[in-house]
């Protein structure tokens, strides 16, 4: 891996690229950040990246001084291809086809193309994401395969290596909170419990012993479990390497 290259963190001010963005802070010289604009039905997760941003670097000065530009990137144009509950006014629901109808088809690979041109633009050839393929929730796009073909298509495509990483993608929640907790201690994972945001339906208002939101959405029930696992000592160990 070219552990001296800049890593750019797709970065959504969630609990997840949270976890990347600590990750990469303690494994990169240089890390900058992009978020996607495309129309969510809730804005708060964008606005905590700030947030999450200020409070890292505020609590963790080494990772502060790696810390580079944001950038968020205007995708409303997937407002045109989309018809799901993080776009528009309908309930989250199960789709006949067993995806939950906030699927925008192939949206990780958009982000991530678009992510890797800004990469090279930025003279990184390393993009972190937080795919998942442990806590499968119907994304296709979110498979390490998936997350692989990409990763040789854009080194292809750019003629240059443009390496993917993933920190999460064997890990299930309980051991996402696991690893935030190796890579920055306790005072990390309270920072992501008051600051990140992950709740579907944009609350914020109500404050569980695992941070903001409604409680009873699916990413709010996911996050709940994985925190109470880790709480009670029930998360699995982390696979070797994963902190480093
Ligand atoms: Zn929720």
């Amino acid at each position: 891996m070219p552990l001296n290259s800049t890593a750019l963190v797709l970065f959504s001010g969630g609990q997840d690229s949270t976890a990347c963005l600590a990750w990469a802070l303690a494994r990169y010289p240089r890390v900058e950040t992009v978020g996607f604009d495309y129309g969510q039905r809730h804005r708060i997760e964008l606005d905590c990246r700030a947030v999450v941003r200020r409070e890292l670097a505020a609590a963790y000065p080494h990772w502060a001084a790696k810390l580079g530009d944001d950038h968020l990137l205007d995708l409303r144009l997937l407002g045109q291809i989309s018809d799901t509950a993080l776009t528009d006014a309908r309930a989250i629901a199960l789709q006949a086809n067993g995806l939950p109808n906030t699927f925008v088809p192939g949206r990780n690979l958009l982000f991530l193309g678009f992510a890797a041109a800004l990469a090279y633009r930025r003279g990184a050839s390393v993009l972190v994401g937080g795919m998942c393929e442990t806590d499968y929730s119907g994304y296709p796009d979110c498979r390490d395969n998936t997350i692989k073909a990409m990763q040789l298509a854009l080194s292809l495509g750019l003629d240059g290596p443009m390496t993917i990483e993933t920190p999460l993608m064997w890990l299930d929640k309980a051991q996402t909170w696991a690893l935030t907790e190796a890579l920055g201690g306790t005072a990390l994972n309270a920072l992501i419990v008051e600051h990140t945001h992950t709740c579907y339906l944009g609350e914020r208002g109500q404050r569980h012993d695992w941070g903001h939101g409604c409680g009873h959405c699916p990413a709010c029930q996911l996050r709940a479990a994985g925190h109470a696992a880790w709480r009670s000592g029930q998360a699995l160990p982390l696979p070797p390497g994963a902190a480093r």
